[in-house]
């Protein structure tokens, strides 16, 4: 019997463990996925979210090979306005590590702090008594058996599509229908220096400087091609773009497959 379960041991689900291992309570945070894993959203902290870093005593580990994002540069349109040396008590304004990275972080002080993870866990479902949940059952990756586990209280942490909220019925709010999509990817010699982010029409670039490298990583034609178009059309909108200095863009952007023969690209 634990005190609290965790479905969900990512960067909600394992700060909130780590918070209350730390207050004493005898938790229990699961995950479906394996970890440490890459997923594609939420990758620059910025905010209150390298203070909240710090405050939980893992914010050197998480900049270790990730260096600050000091400086931010916004063009709507009508002028580049850019902020620089953003560092207040030593704390950057930004971080963008890979999830992946920060995920294992995260899950990693919370099991120091006294939280037990199991990751390849999946919860199939939650036992009630009366309209109160009372516990998880789910089977590991490996498809073994149904275990069941109880807690005190049940704490959803499970993203988005969370099966936590469907069992309990917890109402939808402020509901909007995708508008846009996004695309990325990771370039190594872009030569940027901090956030920048192009704001034209309706479209927008955001361009980070990460630090811990990685090779491009575009894959699935479709997603390329939607690529392509996106850029062609948010090029035409931004002439200007295209003649920054060849060398600051081209030797990372052409790594974008197809990118370069792309009519007014480079
Ligand atoms: C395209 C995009 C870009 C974004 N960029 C940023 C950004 O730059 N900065 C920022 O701060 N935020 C960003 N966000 C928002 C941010 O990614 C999310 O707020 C954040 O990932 C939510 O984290 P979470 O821990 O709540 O859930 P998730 O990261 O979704 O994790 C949920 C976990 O629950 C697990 N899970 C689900 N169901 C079960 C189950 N049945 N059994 C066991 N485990 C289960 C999953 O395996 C998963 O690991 C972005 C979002 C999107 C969509």
């Amino acid at each position: 019997m634990f005190d609290v379960i965790v479905v969900g041991g990512r960067c909600a689900g394992a700060a909130t463990a780590l918070l209350l291992a730390r207050k004493g309570f005898k938790a229990l945070v699961v995950d479906k996925a394996r970890f440490p894993s890459e997923i594609p959203p939420g990758h620059f902290i910025h905010r209150q979210g390298p203070r909240l870093l710090q405050r939980w005593g893992v914010l050197d580990i998480v900049r270790s090979g990730c260096p600050p994002v000091t400086r931010f540069t916004t063009d709507l349109g009508d002028f580049p306005l850019t902020g620089i040396n953003l560092v207040r008590d030593g704390v950057a304004f930004g971080y963008a590590p890979r999830r992946g990275k920060l995920d294992a972080i995260l899950i990693e002080a919370a099991i120091k702090s006294g939280a037990e993870f199991r990751d390849g866990f999946s919860v199939d479902d939650y036992t009630f008594y009366d309209a109160t949940v009372m516990g998880i059952r789910g089977h590991s990756y490996k498809g073994g058996p149904t275990v069941g586990e109880r807690a005190q209280i049940t704490i959803g942490a499970d993203g988005r599509r969370s099966s936590l909220a469907r069992a309990v019925g917890a109402p939808r709010y402020e509901e909007i229908p995708p508008l846009a999509c996004r695309y990325f990817s990771y370039w190594s010699g872009a030569g940027l220096d901090g956030l920048e982010i192009y704001l034209r029409e309706a479209r927008r670039l955001f361009m980070r400087f990460r630090g811990d490298t990685a090779d491009p990583d575009f894959r699935g034609l479709s997603v390329r091609w939607l690529l392509k178009l996106h850029v062609s059309a948010f090029l035409e909108c931004m002439p200007e773009f295209a003649a920054l200095p060849y060398d600051r863009y081209h030797t990372a952007w052409q790594k974008l497959h197809g990118l370069c023969h792309c009519c007014s690209f480079l």
